[in-house]
């Protein structure tokens, strides 16, 4: 299936508010969804399904709500991809699951490792759209984690990001995103799931393309599939979220799912924040930093990552490295200071070494962890955050979509 056959699709369901800053992404990415049961034949893909839906699944066709559990383990924890290896399940069962159901994985389209490690995947979905995933490895390479996309594109269009300049948009399904975690295990060969203590794959942070918040129900769908002790069985303390300050909607993960929390502050005062991010304006500090306070769970054996890219001269004073120490004050937290990763067509530098240094040292001084986020992968544009290179592909491709969208370059602002 070609993106000339889904684009106006996506195109039509995605819709601009008034103030201009909150573009609602598709709710659900139904069209990718159809898409993909088009190309099985009809059959439903069983990755992304919760429990209940599964049982409901497996009860359409007359089976007892005991063959969840072993279907589950045989998905998620030995990581089969056919029925045919369910060897604990009659033939005839193989078989008429077989005829109704897949179990999909993204295609891993590209796949690069760099010299330290850090191995990159180009995921294509059954729709034709892409999305990145990062395998970061620790500096022992023993664990390391697995950074994930939650949408294709994404609506905030933060003023550094490269990622909010995708037009195109949509949602990823649960079955997207648990799929790059199963794909990057794949890749590894890292099935059955092991014990938490032997994991190369060892933690996931949804640091990928997309506001997580943005696509709350199929992340937290998601996120749910990945921690059952059945399946994956990753801890979720191993987990990290990353917003950009979706306050309503960091409220309803602390309640529902309680994973890490990381916070992309980039800016000590709301006028230089709105000025770079525009969920500022709907979502100001003071409402931030109240929902950082009352994140359950925070405390300083777990403390909120405050994420902070380093833009020259426009965040990265002594004076603002002090004023962010105020805004954070009796918060558990930790930085985590990122130089700007340059795009072509960005409008900022990043801080020079010596600034970042005297940044991350005058923030320690006021008593925070400030560590300086190292770049990795550079030999492969791994950044994790600014996923989409701008790699002559990619920007012929995205002139390809807004072509067959409709959209021309006025439309974009
Ligand atoms: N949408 C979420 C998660 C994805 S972005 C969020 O904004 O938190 C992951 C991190 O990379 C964020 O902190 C984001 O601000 C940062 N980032 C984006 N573009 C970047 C760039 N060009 N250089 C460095 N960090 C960047
Ligand atoms: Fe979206 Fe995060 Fe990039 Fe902002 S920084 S545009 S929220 S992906």
């Amino acid at each position: 299936m070609t993106d000339a056959a889904t684009a106006p699709a996506f195109a039509e369901t995605n819709s601009t508010t008034d103030d201009g800053i909150e573009k609602l992404p598709l709710q659900a990415s139904d069209a990718a969804t159809r898409v993909a049961a088009a190309a099985d034949h009809g059959k439903r893909d069983l990755i992304g399904l919760s429990r209940e839906e599964l049982g409901a699944a497996l009860a359409e066709l007359g089976e007892k709500p005991f063959r969840v559990k072993q279907v589950w383990q045989w998905i998620y924890n030995r990581g089969v991809t056919d029925f045919a290896s369910m060897s604990s399940l009659s033939k005839d069962l193989r078989a008429k699951l077989d005829e109704h159901f897949v179990i999909r994985r993204p295609v891993r389209q590209v796949e690069q490792t760099s010299e330290d490690g850090t191995r990159k995947w180009l995921m294509r979905f059954a729709d034709g759209k892409e999305a990145e995933t990062v395998y970061i490895p620790d500096m022992d390479q023993t664990r390391g984690s697995v950074c994930i996309s939650s949408q294709v594109g994404c609506t905030l269009t933060c003023k550094f990001c490269h990622t909010g300049t995708q037009l195109l948009v949509r949602n990823l399904s649960s079955a997207e995103i648990v799929g790059q975690f199963m794909a990057a295990r794949d890749s590894y060969g890292e099935w059955p799931s092991p014990t938490d203590e032997s994991r190369l794959l060892s933690n996931i942070v949804m640091m990928g393309m997309g506001e997580p918040l943005y696509n709350y129900d199929n992340v937290v769908k998601a996120l749910k599939i990945l921690v059952d002790g059945d399946g994956i069985a990753l801890s979720r303390r191993r987990i990290t979220l990353s917003t950009s300050g979706v306050v309503p909607e960091m409220y309803r993960l602390g309640a529902d799912i309680n994973v890490n929390l990381a916070v992309s502050l980039h800016a000590p005062t709301d006028e230089i924040r709105s000025r770079i991010m525009p969920i500022n304006k709907k979502y100001p500090l003071a409402e931030l930093m109240k929902a950082c306070r009352e994140y359950p769970g925070v405390s300083n054996a777990r403390r909120i990552t405050f994420e902070y890219v380093m833009l020259k001269d426009v965040n990265d004073s002594d004076a603002d490295a002090r004023e962010l120490a105020r805004l954070v004050k009796g918060i558990p937290c930790k930085f985590n200071l990122i130089p700007f990763n340059a795009w072509p067509g960005s409008a900022f530098e990043c801080s020079s070494w010596n600034r970042i240094h005297r940044f991350s040292d005058l923030l320690a001084d006021l008593g925070f962890t400030a560590p300086i986020r190292m770049p990795r992968g550079r030999d492969i544009l791994a950044a994790c955050g600014q996923l989409k290179s701008a790699s002559e592909r990619e920007r012929k491709s995205l002139l390809k979509a807004r072509l067959e969208a409709g959209i021309t370059d006025d439309d974009h602002d």
